[in-house]
């Protein structure tokens, strides 16, 4: 007698290979058997028939351990299919817990931010309470450096020592490995040598290293070979964090076909690095990355101070040209607000509407609003308009790409659709499978499924997941390809992706018949 019983389903497998019928047979979390199950029994039936059945998805880059105290049950990703969040990326994790860290991308919490965590007590406090759906962490390097009170290019023996015992802790812990966001302070003022240093205890942990590196316009090439070389010296596995180029940011031409040539190089010498990149022509970043870096390396208590005085704003006019760099070119059209603490009424206003709205210049407004939030600069995140669809095509159909949403799990309710309110949160997985898959046929679905499920779970070590096989562990998406809708409104962007039927992480379903049963399986999974 098993636990579940899914028939008639159309199975995409997570292998790549062509889609075939097959009935699979779950028990104990795991799945027990695949093929025609006629005669099997089983305590629950679910009729699959006309439904794609696939693994559940895995999201390499996710920033939700920024929100999972506030949404326990993945509210926004379970929708969507997603079993999985690789979290604690672009340099910034939520763990260790600390108050000297920023915690986390975005930085957004309910929770107290005063407290002392290490990653494993922060993962066990995590599963006591309860999650939907799975979590995998990495360790940020910027969160390594803030803890170290490191900001600047300089750190003593006393600090290093520092970062390298957290690192191990965390890595002990269960980290998957670390993540570096090197545009982002404190990273972007730490040195090559001080990263190759400091990844060397990743090789003695089997932990991969996951960048999102120093540049990615004119010196993008200077940016990944940094990337390969930490790679190469210390021989890693290694993830490229969304290896794209933002429209009209001064790369150079066909910039993005000599990463792609040094990647495929590494990997012809036999290193395992790989990259991934995001559903929509849309994106979310950090508020300070434009700052120069004389302005971010100021005493944190003077910040607030620095950018209301008129003649710091002066030079920073000239000065921000970095980072998004359509900014410095005038182009405030691309970029909106999506979540800032110290003034949110304007979150998910554009820039031109803020400017309206208070009767001054867009770069009046960007300053007021940084320093509104200071000294927490680096908590404020903003949307834009980053990728042509020629960019998204060439990306996302490169076999070298796993597919990623870079976002947060969220809620249609409380605070934190407030906080997260563009649709990117709500639909991104999904948008792959509705927008490229079935509306441009950028690639086909089972190339999809793949780079969204057993390419990530190979890349990053989640043990016998992203795949329908025998004995792997049973977390499993159900729906119909044709019915799967991914609302993309603008001017209502809290809206849930529809058409998922069935989701089960470990055998336990999660959503059952399109509704979310508030169901607590998931888990952090330890490396
Ligand atoms: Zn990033």
């Amino acid at each position: 007698m098993y636990d579940i019983l899914i028939r008639n389903g159309t199975l995409v497998d997570g292998t790549g290979n062509p889609r075939r019928k097959a009935d699979i047979a779950i028990k104990d979390g795991k799945i027990m058997a695949v093929g025609q199950l006629n005669k099997a029994e089983s305590v629950r039936v679910i009729d699959a028939a006309g439904k794609i059945v696939a693994p559940g998805f895995i999201d390499a880059h996710s920033h939700t351990d920024v929100t999972v105290e506030s949404n326990p049950f993945f509210e926004s990703t379970i929708r969507q299919g997603i079993t999985t969040e690789v979290v604690g990326n672009c340099g910034d994790s939520a763990a260790p817990v600390s108050p000297l860290s920023r915690g986390g991308f975005g930085k957004f919490s309910e929770s107290p931010m005063n407290r002392e965590m290490t990653l494993g007590q922060y993962m066990d406090l995590l599963e006591k309470k309860g999650m939907s759906a799975n979590i995998a962490w990495l360790v940020g390097h910027n969160t390594l450096r803030s803890i170290a009170g490191i900001r600047g290019l300089e750190y003593t023996e006393d600090q290093f020592r520092r970062m390298d015992i957290l690192l191990r802790q965390a890595m002990n812990d269960g980290a998957l490995g670390m993540s570096s966001g090197l545009e982002f302070d404190p990273g972007r003022m730490s040195d090559p040598e001080e990263l190759l240093r400091l990844t060397k205890v990743l090789k003695e942990y089997d932990g991969i290293y996951t960048s999102h590196i120093r540049n990615r316009d004119t010196k993008v090439l200077d940016a990944l070979a940094e990337f390969l070389n930490v790679i190469q010296t210390n021989k890693l596995r290694g993830e490229v964090s969304h290896m794209n180029i933002r429209h009209n940011t001064h790369a150079p031409e066909y910039a993005v076909d000599q990463c792609i040539k040094m990647i495929q190089h590494a990997r012809d010498n036999g290193f395992d690095v790989l990259t991934d990149m995001t559903p929509l022509n849309y994106g979310i970043g950090s508020m300070a990355g434009i700052l120069p870096m004389w302005l971010t390396s100021a005493p944190k208590e003077q910040l607030g101070q620095l950018l209301l005085d008129p003649l710091t704003r002066k030079k920073l006019r000239n000065d921000c040209d970095r980072y998004w760099r359509f900014i410095a070119g005038g182009e405030w059209d691309r970029v909106r607000m999506q979540n800032n603490m110290a003034i949110p009424e304007i979150n998910g206003l554009t820039f031109p509407a803020i400017a309206k709205l208070w009767n001054k210049d867009p770069w009046d407004c960007y300053f007021d609003i940084l320093a509104a939030n200071a000294p927490d600069i680096g908590s404020v995140v903003l949307v834009s308009y980053l990728f042509t669809d020629a960019h998204l095509r060439e990306t996302i159909s490169n076999p070298l790409y796993m597919l990623v949403v870079d976002g947060y799990s969220t809620s249609i309710e409380g605070a934190i659709a407030k906080a997260t309110g563009f649709p990117l949160h709500y639909i991104g997985m999904a948008w792959f499978l509705t927008k490229h898959v079935r509306e441009l046929h950028t690639l086909s679905l089972e190339e999809a499924i793949r780079k969204m499920t057993s390419m990530p779970a190979q890349h990053f070590r989640l043990g016998k997941r992203g795949l329908l096989l025998d004995d792997y562990v049973a977390d499993i998406c159900i729906f119909d390809l044709e019915k799967l809708e991914t609302p993309f409104d603008l001017q209502n962007p809290c809206q849930y992706t529809k058409g998922m039927d069935y989701v089960m992480i470990a055998g336990t379903l999660v959503l059952d018949e399109g509704k979310h049963l508030h169901t607590t399986p998931g888990k952090c999974l330890r490396r």
